[in-house]
């Protein structure tokens, strides 16, 4: 796979609130990647798919909301690696959005289930159920497959030895790596590529503060190298209010770079916060990872993975 290695766009961000802070600020642009594929999404699945292309029957089913990047994401590899998938989406009535439209049109087939089941997508005898259920619906797409479960989010092992060159990408001396988390695992594997000197900063773009901590537990993370900022939530997730929508649009039309409400306009919010009220040390350096999320689905799908 020569294309899956992306190039790294590193930027330093001048955004006045914080231009005279005595720290700097960089992104790396992981949303540049490719107009669908692309952020942490892109990361998680960089691993995935020579273990869903070595055998030549496999059907990806996983599991996302209405609204998943991650859903959007692995249709649009699927399309691109060519590999059939199955989306199992949260919500029993089956609802159309651009999200889900776009899905369905790089091939994914998408299936409802009731929020209830829903909670139950991890364990072993639900998708042994959730197989048989499908292979009477779509018998046409399970025929002679092998069925390749990928977790809601694409976190699994491979998903976090993708997390973990995130910090590899960032090519300037960085004290401080800054992700917006929603299962966590992005973070969890931020801390594990870091170097010994460095420390990862986590906003959480939902109230659960215990969730967060076996995550990062149950990942293997060095938890001495990480800090979870829990008041940015805004109320939990996809929660927004006007102060959040005034800051996405303040900060997007000052520094050019695109942020929306339920992830990164969170995280860059906090940052913005902490670096204000002199959080980091004088000199330091922080890169915050644009994890994606930005979606024309207007936009032509053609474009391939930059390499090199
Ligand atoms: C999925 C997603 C996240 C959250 O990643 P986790 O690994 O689940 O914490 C952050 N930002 C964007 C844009 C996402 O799509």
């Amino acid at each position: 796979m020569s294309e899956s290695v992306p190039t790294a766009i590193i930027q330093e961000i001048r955004y006045p609130p914080i231009i005279n802070s005595g720290v700097q600020l960089f992104v790396l642009r992981d949303d540049l990647i490719h107009p669908f594929l692309n952020g942490n999404k892109w990361r998680k699945l960089k691993y995935n798919i020579p273990l869903i292309k070595e055998n030549h029957s496999t059907l990806v089913i996983t599991f996302g909301g209405a609204w998943s990047n991650h859903l959007v994401a692995t249709a649009a590899a699927g399309k691109m690696y060519g590999f059939p998938s199955i989306g199992i989406v949260r919500g029993d009535e089956a609802v159309s959005n651009d999200a889900l439209q776009f899905a369905q049109e790089c091939g994914m087939t998408l299936h409802f289930i009731s929020r209830e089941k829903y909670r139950e997508r991890n364990i072993p005898e639900f998708q042994w159920q959730l197989e048989k259920e499908l292979r009477q619906i779509h018998p046409e797409l399970l025929e002679e497959k092998f069925v390749y479960w990928l977790p809601e989010g694409g976190a699994n092992q491979a998903a976090l030895k993708g997390c973990e060159e995130i910090p590899l990408a960032i090519s300037i001396d960085t004290n401080f790596i800054c992700c917006a988390c929603g299962t966590g695992s992005t973070l969890a594997g931020i801390a594990r590529g870091m170097k010994k000197h460095q420390a990862a900063i986590g906003i959480p773009v939902l109230n659960a503060e215990t969730y967060f901590n076996e995550s990062l537990i149950h990942w293997e993370a060095p938890l001495s190298q990480i800090e979870l900022h829990h008041q940015f939530t805004f109320g939990g997730y996809a929660k927004k209010n006007k102060l959040l929508t005034d800051f996405c649009e303040h900060f997007s039309k000052h520094t050019t770079i695109p942020v929306e409400p339920v992830y990164t306009g969170k995280m860059f919010y906090g940052l913005t916060q902490l670096i204000q009220d002199g959080h980091f040390p004088q000199g330091s350096v922080i890169t915050a990872i644009h994890t994606g999320g930005i979606f024309d689905f207007n936009q032509e799908f053609s474009r391939r993975l930059p390499s090199g």
